[in-house]
Order: C-alpha cells, then structure tokens, then sequence
C-alpha cells in the first residue's frame, strides 16, 4: 500500500476537484486505458484498475470524505472484495460513463450513436429524420404546390453502394468478433469482477474489416450530399403543419432505412382572407343604402369574384355563407366553406341633393337629426 499513487494523482486531479472535474477525468483515463481498446497490454490494465479504485472512492461523498481527511487509512481499500458495497452504486454511473465513451465509437459524425449503444453494432440501424422549414402563400396552400428545396444529408456512397470497399473488393468479417462488433472482457479489480462489453476494437464495432477502403467515402460507405428535392405541397395544408417524405433523411447504416424528412410548412397571411382550418373569411364593405335596400355585389373568393345577393334589411355584423368556396381538408379534401362579414360603411362628403334626400327620409321617420335646424 506503501507504494499506491493519490487518488487524485492517479486521475491527474488537485485535490478539491468537482465531482464534474472527478468523472470527466475518469472516464478520460478509462478511455484511454480500456482493456478493450489495449488487449494484452498490461501496462493498460493496471492503470484502468487503478483509474477504477480512484473513482470508486472519490465519485462517493462519504468515502472521498474521509479519503481528503485521512488518506489511504480513511478509505479500506479490500472494499467490496466481497461484491457488496459502494461499487454497486455506482455501477449505474459507470454505465453512463461507458455508455460516453463507446457512444463515440462506429458512429458517423454524432448521427447514429442514440440508438446503438446497447445492442450489437452490427444490427441494421435507421438513419436519422431531417427537418426543414418551407414557407408558401395563402393561395399556394389552399390549391396545393410544388416547391424545391435544398437539404444537406448523409446518402449512400455512390461509388461503393455503402458497402466503404474499394470498388471491386469486399469487406471480411472480423475475426475477433466473428462480425458481431461486440466483445465482452472481465477485469479483475479490488472491488469485485468488472464485466463489461464494449465494441470490437479490431473492426471498430462494425463486424466487418474493410482491407481497402473506397476512396471517395474513404472506407465509411455514406458521404454528405447537397439534394435538391421538388415537393408535393398537398391542397389544404395549414400553417405550422408538417410534410413528412419517407426514406429523404440520412441514409441509414449495415441496412438499415433511411430516416425521413420532416418539412415544417409556415404559410403566409393573406391581404384579403383569413382561415380557420377549412374554413375562410372576408369582410365586405356595404353602404347603409345597400344594406337598407338590399344589393348584388362583387366578394373575393379564392377561384376569383363571385356575386352575393344582400336582402334588404341587412344589419351591420351579418354575416352570408359561401358554400364549398374554403379550403380542402387536407386529408379528405372535402372544402370548407367562405363565409362574408357585413361592414356597414356611412356615406361621407355627401351632395347637397343626397343630405336634403336624407333628412326627407328621416323627417319621414320622425327622426330627429342634429344638424336639422341648419339651412343647406
Ligand atoms: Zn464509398
Ligand atoms: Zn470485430
């Protein structure tokens, strides 16, 4: 025991380090040190041992408390031989951490490490969904588009269909996995068998050991492609809505689909109209005359003007249904309906002729007007 670095020391740490600063330097040192990664190096395996009785004290509060007051006395270092104990607890971190270091391993750039981690890396994985954002006009969503838009995503090689062999050569199946990608090492420490499983370190978890590597992808079998791609906006599409094309997302790996991509729709306002899912509305100006004898008058619908009767009588806020002149549900295409709002305008910068007219009418009515003592 004589002979045993600080803890600290051994993590490369002052004493005082964060618990952030104490796992950030473990888990650099089990990277650097995984048996894994150094098969027969024994070198290696010490230090990843020593890295592990570090951590396992000094990633506990209570022990690294006592470790800071009283060293190598404070912490019994036969602890957890029996399997019991402190290293149990923290098995759940390790994961985390491990699951870190191997989450960087086979993966294309970050893309596909989520989804890999614990199972076999050889598996077909699906590639990631892409997203994009398109924004069209009223009109372009109530009648339905075509639009380009340019993606960046990760596609196949062409040059080695995804298989990352030169052309005219074929990967092998690694011999140390047996093309798996996975295996699985027991490490001896002082605190009880430490069983992990972690990528091949011979084929990099692929299960395959491409000898020559295609030059254009240089052996990855994806390369990024700028895509231009004309989509279908479909009639009805609402704002905020999303169009999704399956299998236009990045390629996926060892077979797997490719992810799709989500195209999130935001469509402009309109001067004239206003929509409510399928439905649209507009305001027409009518004058007190019109409303009182009723009108034919011109509204805006989508498909162009179109006359509407007005009755007589019609009152300020009234409002006159257009059937079949909305939008199409998006899905069953059934139209909505366009619905005209009244306004009633009064008459402004009126004739002499059109005000004695006017006070005839109300003087007819009984009623009373403000400016009817007033000569014209
Ligand atoms: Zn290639
Ligand atoms: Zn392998």
């Amino acid at each position: 025991m004589a002979d045993k670095r600080d803890y600290y020391e051994v993590l490369g740490l002052k004493k005082g380090a964060s618990e952030d600063e104490i796992k950030k330097a473990y888990r650099k040192a089990a990277k650097e040190n995984h048996p894994d990664l150094h098969p027969g190096d024994k070198e290696a395996e010490a230090r990843f041992k020593e890295a592990n009785e570090a951590y396992a004290v000094l990633s506990d509060p209570d022990k690294k408390a006592k470790y800071d007051q009283f060293g190598f006395a404070g912490v019994d270092p036969s602890y957890g031989a029996g399997g019991a104990g402190g290293f149990t607890g923290d098995f759940g971190d390790l994961g985390d951490i491990f699951g870190d270091i191997f989450g960087g391993f086979g993966g294309f750039g970050g893309g596909f490490g989520g989804q890999a981690r614990q199972q076999t890396r050889t598996g077909p994985r699906r590639g990631e969904s892409l997203r994009a954002r398109l924004i069209i006009s009223f009109e372009e969503a109530a009648f339905g588009c075509k639009k380009d838009i340019n993606i960046s995503r990760i596609d196949p090689c062409p040059d080695c269909k995804g298989s990352g062999c030169a052309p005219g050569t074929t990967p092998e199946t690694c011999p140390d996995c047996k093309g798996t990608g996975m295996v699985r090492t027991q490490q001896r420490t002082p605190f009880g068998v430490f069983q992990s499983s972690g990528p091949c370190p011979k084929c990099g978890g692929s299960g395959r050991i491409i000898r020559t590597p295609c030059p254009k992808c240089r052996g990855n079998g994806v390369v990024r492609a700028q895509k231009k791609l004309n989509i279908s906006i479909p009639a009805g599409i609402d704002d905020g809505e999303t169009v999704s094309l399956r299998g236009q997302g990045n390629a996926g790996a060892n077979g797997g689909p490719a992810g799709d991509l989500l195209v999130a729709v935001q469509v402009r306002p309109s001067p004239t109209f206003r929509r409510e899912g399928p439905n649209i509305y507009v305001n027409a100006g009518l004058s007190f005359v019109q409303a009182a004898l009723g009108a034919e008058i011109q509204v805006p619908t989508l498909d162009g003007p179109v006359s509407l009767n007005i009755p007589e009588g019609t009152q300020p806020g009234a409002v006159f249904r257009l059937r079949g002149k909305g939008v199409p549900n998006v899905r069953t295409g059934l139209k909505g309906d366009q619905f005209v709002t009244v306004d009633l305008q009064t008459p402004k910068n009126l004739s002499r002729r059109q005000k004695e007219l006017l006070q005839e009418f109300a003087d007819i009515a009984g009623e009373k007007t403000g400016r009817k003592k007033r000569k014209f």
